[in-house]
């Protein structure tokens, strides 16, 4: 079936772009895996909002750009913040049950906020609940139409982007999908790494597509690395939420010292980078391979409540957080960077949008804000949605054709491990540059095979990554180069890559 709209990704933004979509045409959203497997579907902590009595729209949006580092764009952090509130309720409307005390809201605080503005569900099952209640209500709407284990391989060109080749997983067949416009909404890239919380969808596969159609991607080297992921051999690096440490969880050193009181006034609620940083240098100092995260100063039972899924997976992986500290390290975790893209997901090729974590409209600038990438994608996912319903009326084209593509002589492990060592929480030219030789050394020309697709959108990814972080001669946000430990005023812009020219600055 060619529908008029073709979403690819079926997290919180694709879905909230469905739902605006369905009043002008048939909706195709598609999932390279099960249609619960997105990072949406495992984010934990919350989603931002400036609701509470105390707290005020402006507020929200000082902390945002503080996180930022100087490089948020301020219409699209204007437009989050501002788009909040009624992002919120409209979800509430749809049956969204955030945690409630005694009929009013819940907010907890979350590091580098300045007011409790963080809604949770089921305590620590935001997104699922967000994701169920945007799944039941783009469901219920005959325009929509959902498809798992349905991968785009890449996307179609003539007359800016008119479809995508579709590997269907369950008929093992290749597909050429028409539409009137597409929306990436693939989220993230942290699955590019070897150290992860994010799901292995999260290979980056939009930002990947677009390079190769020709499109914008912006400011790749902002990776966002995540403090506190379980670091027990054998066991998935799962997120122990900041949460956690918002309600008083403590870091201790292998020596058993708290130390974040000598990283930052903010202790454990520091930055995340400045707290990735800080873990990494006690780990070298004590020759460790973790830190500790304790919570068990808490009162009996307050952890089981307030964090059951952490508390149930810790406890799979044999750590009772109420009665011992859990062992913790660094992990990628987000991509501040993404396809570039204005405030209503558009992209600089015609017909082509993207929004969520795939997207960069800049409003993260170089470290976000925890909790604002939920509200991102239902605010911009919305937002691209009503966006793409102007080509509504257009004729969709057929027999458009894919671009050229490249395969990968790496394989994914290795890739990850390349990416984890050379492109981390700490980088330098050195490392960046045998990274990039490595990767370059790793092309084989010729076409895309649907099993290869990932492992070669992986490897273009981790180059761009390298790439933007090599010219990024500074430090700031999330992007630290030893060899250029401060922030200079000259790159108080965003990193442009694209196909066949250097990156730039902008
Ligand atoms: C463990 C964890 C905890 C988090 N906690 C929070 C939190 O508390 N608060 C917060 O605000 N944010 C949190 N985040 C970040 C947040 O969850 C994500 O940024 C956000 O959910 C991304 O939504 P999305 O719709 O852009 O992408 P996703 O939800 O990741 O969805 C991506 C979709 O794209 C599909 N896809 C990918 N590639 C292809 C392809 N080639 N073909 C077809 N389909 C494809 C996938 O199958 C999936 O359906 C967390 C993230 C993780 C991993």
């Amino acid at each position: 079936m060619n529908p008029d709209f073709l979403v690819i990704g079926a997290g919180v933004a694709g879905m909230r772009a469905a739902i605006e979509l369905a009043a002008a045409g048939q909706v195709l959203v598609v999932a390279k895996d099960s249609l619960r497997e997105s990072s949406s579907e495992y984010a934990q902590g919350g989603i931002a909002v400036a609701l509470s009595d105390d707290d005020e729209v402006e507020l929200h949006e000082q902390d945002t750009l503080a996180a930022g580092d100087g490089l948020c764009d301020h219409a699209a952090v204007h437009a989050l913040v501002e788009g909040g509130p009624a992002a919120i309720q409209q979800l509430i409307d749809w049956g969204a049950a955030f945690d409630r005390e005694g009929g009013s809201l819940a907010f907890t605080r979350e590091g580098a906020h300045s007011r409790n503005r963080i809604l949770h569900a089921h305590g620590d099952s935001t997104g699922r609940e967000i994701a169920r209640t945007l799944y039941r209500q783009a469901a219920s709407l005959p325009n929509v139409t959902f498809r798992s284990y349905a991968a785009t391989i890449d996307l179609l060109l003539v007359d800016g982007v008119c479809g995508a080749l579709l590997w269907d997983g369950n008929s093992q067949s290749l597909h050429a999908v028409h539409a009137r416009a597409v929306l990436l909404a693939t989220g993230g890239l942290g699955s590019v790494f070897s150290n992860t919380t994010n799901p292995d969808i999260a290979t980056g596969d939009g930002v990947a597509m677009a390079y190769r159609a020709g499109a914008e991607i912006s400011d790749l080297e902002f990776v966002q690395f995540h403090p506190t992921a379980l670091h027990v051999d054998g066991a998935p690096r799962f997120l122990v939420s900041e949460a956690l440490r918002g309600e008083g969880a403590r870091l201790l050193n292998a020596r058993g010292e708290r130390f974040m009181e000598r990283y930052h006034p903010l202790a454990e609620l520091a930055p995340r980078d400045v707290v990735s940083r800080a873990i990494v240098t006690e780990m070298e100092r004590t020759g460790a391979t973790s830190v500790a995260l304790d919570l068990s100063h808490r009162e009996p039972g307050f952890v089981r409540a307030r964090f059951p899924r952490i508390y149930e997976t810790c406890l799979r992986y044999g750590v009772d957080l109420e009665r011992q500290p859990a062992p913790v390290a660094p992990a990628a975790h987000y991509a501040m960077g993404g396809v570039r893209t204005d405030l209503d997901g558009r992209t600089d090729l015609r017909r082509l949008y993207a929004a969520g974590e795939a997207a960069c409209t800049g409003v993260h600038g170089a470290n976000r804000l925890a909790s604002n990438s939920l509200l991102e994608g239902v605010v911009f996912g919305a937002r691209a949605g009503l966006a793409m319903l102007e080509w509504a009326g257009a004729q969709r084209t057929e027999q458009g054709i894919a671009p050229e593509s490249r395969d990968s002589a790496a394989t994914a492990a290795e890739i990850r491990a390349l990416a984890w060592e050379r492109c981390g929480i700490v980088r330098d030219a050195e490392g960046l540059q045998a990274a990039i030789r490595r990767l370059e050394d790793a092309e084989r020309p010729g076409g895309l095979a649907p099993q290869s697709a990932e492992a070669a959108n992986m490897r273009q990814v981790v180059l761009l990554i390298a790439r933007s972080a090599l010219a990024r001669e500074e430090s700031r946000g999330a992007h630290f180069r030893r060899d250029y430990p401060h922030k200079l005023a000259a790159f108080e812009k965003h990193s442009i890559a694209r196909q066949g020219a250097d990156v730039t600055f902008r």
